[in-house]
């Protein structure tokens, strides 16, 4: 099956998406690699298959016109492993995931990408390595199948299905009127906030990246529809370096290493366990926003 998404419906998107507001906007043009601001260097390397270490050197960023959010943030992940971002809101978790793909430039300091400067990288190569999944699912107004393959664009009928068996979403597509042909989005059927992140979760089962982002994903369903999820996002984690923002303990405690983002940088950095015996950032986080989980477990 031809499953390209051609340039009239990609400006229709992008139209439609406009009035609601620029954070989206940007995110939308980045979805469809319409940003034109961020450059291939002259002498940009395109690496088809990345490791997925990662290193920040002493980055500083700061939004236009703003104060710095970071001002020298050091940490490595190396590759395959699960890290868990944790921290006050505003303290910088997403900004420190969305210099990875360059969503925005750094203002010193380096990151790397096995060893590449991801500045030395082609923008291709490296958007094509990094998967990111957040709490809001972009849907094209189109089929399910289409909606799905955005992942990689060629795909077949049966790596669609395969994704969507590992993404748990079988049983819905079988469910609805018209399968996998089925309309979704403003003018099709609506999907519920689970089933939006699980045709997130089979995307990135097709496009299959070396690192994966979870910003949030799963934090504005229920805590029933985020735990029958964990298990789908937990496969999609296997053999990739992921980078986990979230608050809730269980997710966090499954992490190979837990990083506090405070205004300080990475304030701490170890295992749970560790981290608790520190009694410092991570244990004061932990009491004050945590004991909530505590007592729904
Ligand atoms: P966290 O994910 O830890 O909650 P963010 O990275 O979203 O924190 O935000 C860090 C700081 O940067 C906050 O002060 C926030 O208001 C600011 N910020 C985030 N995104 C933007 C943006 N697109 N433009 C300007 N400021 C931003
Ligand atoms: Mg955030």
């Amino acid at each position: 099956a031809n499953v390209m998404i051609g340039p009239i419906n990609k400006l229709n998107a992008v139209m439609e998406m406009y009035p609601k507001g620029i954070a989206g906007f940007r995110r939308y043009l980045d979805l469809l690699n319409m940003k034109p601001e961020q450059e291939d260097n002259p002498n940009a390397i395109h690496v088809e298959k990345l490791k997925g270490d990662i290193e920040y050197k002493n980055v500083v960023f700061g939004y236009e016109n703003k104060d710095k959010v970071l001002n020298g943030v050091n940490f490595s992940i190396r590759a395959g492993e699960t890290v868990a971002l944790v921290g006050p809101s505003g303290a910088g978790k997403t900004t420190i995931c969305s210099l990875l793909p360059r969503f925005y430039e750094i203002d010193n300091g380096e990151i790397s990408i096995d060893d590449y400067n991801i500045h030395d990288l082609t923008m291709a190569s490296l958007r094509e390595q990094i998967g990111v999944v957040q709490q809001d699912v972009f849907l094209f107004d189109a089929s399910i199948r289409e909606n799905i393959a955005y992942g990689k664009l060629d795909a077949t009928d049966e790596e669609i299905w395969e994704a969507a068996e590992r993404a748990q979403m079988t049983t819905i597509i079988k469910s609805l009127p018209e399968g996998l042909d089925t309309l979704i989005g403003e003018r099709g059927v609506k999907l519920s906030g689970g089933q939006k992140q699980r045709l997130s979760i089979a995307r990135m089962f097709l496009k299959n990246p070396a690192i994966l982002i979870l910003d949030e994903a799963t934090s504005a369903l229920d805590t029933e529809t985020e735990a029958a999820i964990q298990s789908a996002l937990a496969e999609l984690a296997v053999g990739r370096t992921t980078i986990i923002i979230a608050h809730r303990l269980a997710t966090i405690k499954e992490a190979d290493r837990i990083f506090v983002v405070t205004e300080n940088g990475i304030e701490e950095e170890g295992t749970h366990q560790e981290l608790l015996q520190k009694k410092g950032a991570y244990s004061r986080l932990h009491h004050a926003q945590f004991d909530f989980d505590y007592a729904g477990a």
